[in-house]
């Protein structure tokens, strides 16, 4: 599949598994019984995979919201100005809740979402996200869970995108040059 146009795979899909069942025992240990299921929110469209199979591997009950947002600005770096696409589906004030994500780059998008979520005035806010990048550390963004660290490359796969392609590959890979040329 994608025939040559994956460089180098950076993470299995064994080692994405085993790192989903360590962030799953360390998530669910954190979150008393409150008799509300935990509201995991995953951040559409990359966070997908990484959402459906956290929510598998978590050992409580949790309820499954979306967001779709777009940032403005070019295609590879985001300004911080967002617009919401697609809403939560249901009020989150009084629960507790987790946004989900596949990647921090500069953390200006999740920035923003971290400020309209806490304005719902949820029980508590964090944030789960399977990859980070250096960059991340410029922008103040308290981020409770975090997979893999990674260098500054353009990574694909695991729902990461290049052009809407690469979403579906198992593993995380960096994309072979001839491919944005
Ligand atoms: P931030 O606001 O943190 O800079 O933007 C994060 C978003 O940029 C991610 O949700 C993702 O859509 C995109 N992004 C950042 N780095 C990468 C990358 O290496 N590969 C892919 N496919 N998308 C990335
Ligand atoms: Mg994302
Ligand atoms: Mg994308």
């Amino acid at each position: 599949m994608y025939d040559g146009d994956i460089a180098s795979v950076l993470i299995t899909e064994q080692q994405i598994s085993e790192k989903i069942s360590e962030l799953a025992e360390q998530v669910a240990k954190d979150y008393p019984e409150t008799g509300a299921d935990l509201v995991l929110v995953g951040v559409l469209k990359g966070a997908v995979m990484f959402m459906t199979d956290f929510a598998r591997a978590l050992p409580v009950p949790v309820q499954l919201e979306f967001m779709a947002v777009s940032s403005y600005g070019s295609a590879t770096s985001s300004s911080g100005v967002v617009r919401i696409l697609k809403d939560l589906d249901r009020d989150i004030a009084g629960r507790d809740v987790v946004i989900v994500e596949d990647i921090i780059d500069s953390g200006l998008t999740l920035s923003w979402l971290l400020k309209n979520l806490a304005s719902r005035n949820p029980r508590s806010l964090e944030v789960c996200t399977l990859l980070r990048k250096p960059d991340a550390v410029k922008v103040e963004v308290p981020v409770k869970y975090v997979g893999f660290e990674i260098p500054n490359e353009f990574v694909v796969g695991y729902g990461l995108d290049y052009a809407e392609r690469y979403r579906d590959l198992p593993y995380i890979g960096t994309l072979d040059p001839k491919v944005y040329s």
